[in-house]
């Protein structure tokens, strides 16, 4: 156990998930990343990475354990009505309780109000690329913490313009791609496959 870990709770106000139509763009930005397997599922069964969308005032995110899903159906997706970055504390409505990462997504949306998509993804290469770049946060605070969503919090308020890309420092393998736009997101995440 980290010092200061708060552990993720979820608080489920329903069953309500997003309509196909909410999710249209939301579903290309996530197939895109699991056709690259930067979405997936490691050999022991744990799902990893996901996927959110700005919508009205909520946030419609990926569920727990949805990696390994070749496709999403709209249950597969649940509702962020509230939060408390602090408490790592979720309201949320759906079938699936959302990703035990979510926390850091909304530390991003917070950061950088015009954000209307925010990827986490796996994938060594690029890690390591942004590692070395410079292009991560400080400190190692291990994944779904409130700490790494308040580093990644620090690392985007420090950076200019709409979209960006950067490591986890303490996650391996964990990248978090933002933008203003899908294509934007998108291309931004292919120029770094490459
Ligand atoms: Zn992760």
């Amino acid at each position: 156990m980290i010092e200061g870990y708060i552990k993720y709770n979820t608080i489920c106000i329903g069953n309500e998930y997003p309509e196909a139509i909410q999710i249209v763009d939301l579903q290309v930005l996530r197939n895109d990343l699991k056709i690259n397997n930067l979405i997936g599922m490691l050999p022991d069964g744990t799902g990893y990475g996901n996927v959110s969308k700005k919508w009205d005032n909520k946030i419609i995110v990926t569920g727990s354990q949805t990696g390994g899903n070749a496709i999403l159906n709209c249950s597969d997706y649940s509702i962020i009505h509230d939060y408390d970055i602090l408490k790592n504390t979720l309201v949320y409505s759906g079938l699936r309780p959302p990703s035990s990462e979510t926390i850091t997504h909304i530390a991003i949306y917070e950061a950088k109000p015009n954000t209307k998509f925010v990827s986490h993804l796996h994938n060594n290469e690029i890690w390591n690329k942004l590692i070395i770049n410079g292009a991560k946060t400080n400190g190692l605070s291990e994944y779904g913490t409130v700490e790494i969503a308040l580093e990644a919090k620090e690392y985007v308020s420090g950076i200019t313009g709409n979209a960006g890309i950067f490591a986890l420092s303490g996650h391996k393998d964990g990248v978090i791609a933002y933008s203003d736009g899908l294509k934007s997101i998108i291309t931004l995440i292919h120029e770094h496959i490459k």
